[in-house]
């Protein structure tokens, strides 16, 4: 019980902040209740379309394609590509979030997800055609250069601040002492396979584990092949301590 109530703690904060408002002013909280309840409704018509687009992404899109188009080498022409997908798409803001997280999943990088997600908010095509109707075309493209400079710059800005590591992605949970392959994002560059020959090889364009066994605390080549990896696919379960350890040593070591 007591886990579970953890599970869904955001819940059970709202829940406490509905009795808490009742308490203080009951016809408040019923108005915050049907609010609640119209945006709910909305959404539970909105989300099936929503889900239905990120299956289709997530089986229809090569990964390939996604961290070309979209990856963190994708440089201003990702930029670019992210603007027209948030100005094209339709619905509200809060659609676009499971859409990011598959883009995320599949190789986007952090900046364009930002991108995206500040152009279905702020400059969306239907959105822009009202604004030079009601506040001219002058108006219109003036706000629509600006803007668009400025969401460029705070996707790199957040890419700066925010890592991969810091987004949660449901992931096997992965042992300690043992090395992970997430399947999905490895492009079978080979790489891993050339640092670390006795733990990788590379079969029909992916990586494979030889063996899945970390020997020792520390096993360099792995380690090394875990940082070199450009999809960030490799995960090796090691105790926390050691991490930063780690990483200094490689940075280090250039
Ligand atoms: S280095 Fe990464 S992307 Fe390249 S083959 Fe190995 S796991 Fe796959």
């Amino acid at each position: 019980m007591l886990k579970r109530l953890k599970k869904n703690s955001f819940l059970v904060f709202v829940a406490i902040v509905y009795i808490g408002l009742f308490a203080i002013n009951g016809e408040k909280a019923i108005l915050s209740i049907k609010n609640s309840g119209y945006y709910i409704k909305e959404m539970l018509t909105v989300m099936p379309l929503v889900f239905l687009l990120t299956a289709l992404i997530d089986t229809w899109i090569p990964q390939e394609t996604i961290m070309d188009y979209l990856g963190d080498e994708s440089g201003l022409r990702g930029s670019f590509i992210s603007i027209f997908l948030g100005s094209v798409s339709a619905g509200p803001i809060y659609a676009a979030f499971p859409v990011c997280k598959t883009l995320l999943q599949k190789g986007a990088s952090i900046s364009n997800i930002v991108v995206i997600l500040s152009s279905w908010a702020v400059i969306k095509i239907p959105m822009l055609a009202n604004e030079a109707k009601f506040l001219s075309p002058k108006f219109m493209a003036v706000r629509w250069i600006f803007t668009t400079i400025g969401i460029i710059i705070m996707g790199y800005m957040v890419s700066k601040v925010v890592k991969r590591d810091d987004i949660p992605i449901e992931e096997k949970a992965i042992e300690l002492g043992k090395i992970l392959i997430k399947e999905e994002y490895c492009i079978g560059c080979g790489i891993c396979a050339k640092m670390a020959p006795e733990h990788f090889k590379i079969e029909n364009n992916k990586a494979i584990i030889i063996d899945e066994n970390i020997h020792g605390e520390i096993d360099g080549d792995v380690d090394k092949a875990e940082q070199k990896c450009p999809t960030k696919a490799i995960e090796v379960g090691r105790a926390k301590e050691f991490e930063s350890d780690i990483h200094r040593e490689i940075i280090e070591e250039g």
